[in-house]
């Protein structure tokens, strides 16, 4: 799922890897390759500041090495302010591994990926993202430690999907107190893009608040299944953007804020799981901002997965899990506050307290 749309040939002209577009002074990058399973896969740690590097591995089928360099090197990015701003221990990576999850995944590639993980001696700790399973970090298991999102028969706290979507639920109630004067949900209506694992639970709370709730999927099967079970309208247009709606919820690909569709978008609020939802954030953040469309921060409003994982490191319940969670709302509203009283964009106020704490902890460190 690649997050930035940035032409092969322009790529090729910056330095191979520090150069990239997407580098950010990332501590470390490991090529991981293996000739016998057909791994070819790549790490990125982007901050070890406040912990272990947590992030998720995902597999697609990337259209080239670029492309895959350039999506784990946002995404572990995003890791890194995510688990800042939510106030964890942890610090910031992804792993990406090319290829067609459906076809190419084998047990013994994810093991030998696992070992990849493992000579990091936890520097850098995996989970499950796009094209993973529980049963896959399972296998991880089998030669690392260090890994999270492992079943709840082994000891893992199972699938985050619902935790996320609690979360995204809570950050968008969060964005409709500040832009209605009212976070209940009832008569608005909600536009969710994606119904996978969090888009479905996220329509579950929508629909169980009385929100109009209007799904979209590139999965003709999924919408069915998604309509029969909540009651909910497919989307039959063509260009959602360009629809009236209160909120868009992105739970799909990143991306969708872009030079196509942010001047286009009627919608009032922009709160969804998807993860770096802003194609590029110096542009499109004060766009929004300008057209009076309250974005709430992807990285701070979908940490509930990041939050379910951490619960197996730290050894937190449930019922702690939830409070966390739960407390994105609080979270949100302070960031939308802040970010009007310095207007400044949503995006920017909630990086810039995840880079405090950052900087905090470095400080600290020094001394
Ligand atoms: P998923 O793969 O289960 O679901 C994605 C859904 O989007 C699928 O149903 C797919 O058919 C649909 N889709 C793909 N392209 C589309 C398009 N162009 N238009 C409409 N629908 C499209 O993924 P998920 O676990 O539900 O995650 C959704 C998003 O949230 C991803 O971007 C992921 O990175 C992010 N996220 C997930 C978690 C988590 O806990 N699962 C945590 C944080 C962020």
């Amino acid at each position: 799922m690649v997050t930035e749309v940035i032409p092969a040939e322009d790529l090729k002209k910056v330095d191979p890897v520090f150069g990239q577009i997407s580098f950010d002074d990332h501590e470390q990058i490991v090529f991981c390759n293996d000739k016998d399973t057909g791994l070819r896969a790549i790490i990125g740690i982007h901050s070890t500041v406040l912990g272990p590097a947590l992030g998720g591995t995902r597999m697609w089928s990337y259209a080239n090495e670029w492309e895959a360099l350039n999506d784990v090197l946002r995404l572990s990015r995003g890791m890194t302010f995510k688990s800042a701003i939510t106030g964890l221990n942890l610090g910031g990576g992804k792993a990406v591994i090319i290829g067609d999850a459906k076809t190419q995944k084998t047990p013994e590639l994810m093991k030998r990926f696992g070992e990849f993980v493992h000579s990091l001696s936890g520097k850098y700790i995996t989970a499950e993202d796009v094209g993973m399973k529980t049963e896959d970090m399972d296998l991880v298991r089998e030669v690392t430690p260090y890994v999270t999102g492992i079943s709840e028969s082994k000891g893992g706290a199972g699938n985050p999907s619902p935790i996320t979507a609690y979360g995204v639920f809570m950050g968008m109630k969060a964005a409709a107190k500040y832009k209605f004067g009212s976070d209940i949900l009832e008569d608005k209506s909600v536009y969710v893009q994606g119904i996978g694992n969090v888009g479905e639970g996220l329509v579950e709370h929508l629909v169980n608040e009385g929100a109009q709730v209007t799904i979209s999927d590139i999965s003709q099967d999924r919408l069915e299944e998604v309509r029969s079970k909540y009651g909910v309208t497919i989307y039959g247009g063509n260009d959602i953007y360009s629809e009236p709606m209160d909120i868009y919820a992105p739970c799909a690909l990143g991306a969708t804020i872009n030079d196509n569709t942010i001047h286009k978008l009627k919608a009032k609020i922009i709160a969804g799981a998807a993860n770096n939802q802003l194609e590029n954030e110096n542009v499109h953040g004060p766009i929004l901002q300008e057209r009076g469309i309250v974005y709430a921060p992807d990285f701070l409003i979908n940490a509930g997965g990041i939050i379910n994982v951490y619960a197996e490191l730290e050894n937190y319940d449930r019922q702690e899990i939830m409070r966390k969670t739960e407390n994105i709302y609080n979270t949100t509203l302070e960031i939308l506050d802040n970010a009007k009283a310095n207007k400044i964009t949503t995006h920017a106020a909630a990086l810039n307290i995840a880079k405090e704490r950052i900087a905090t902890r470095k400080r600290e460190n020094i001394k």
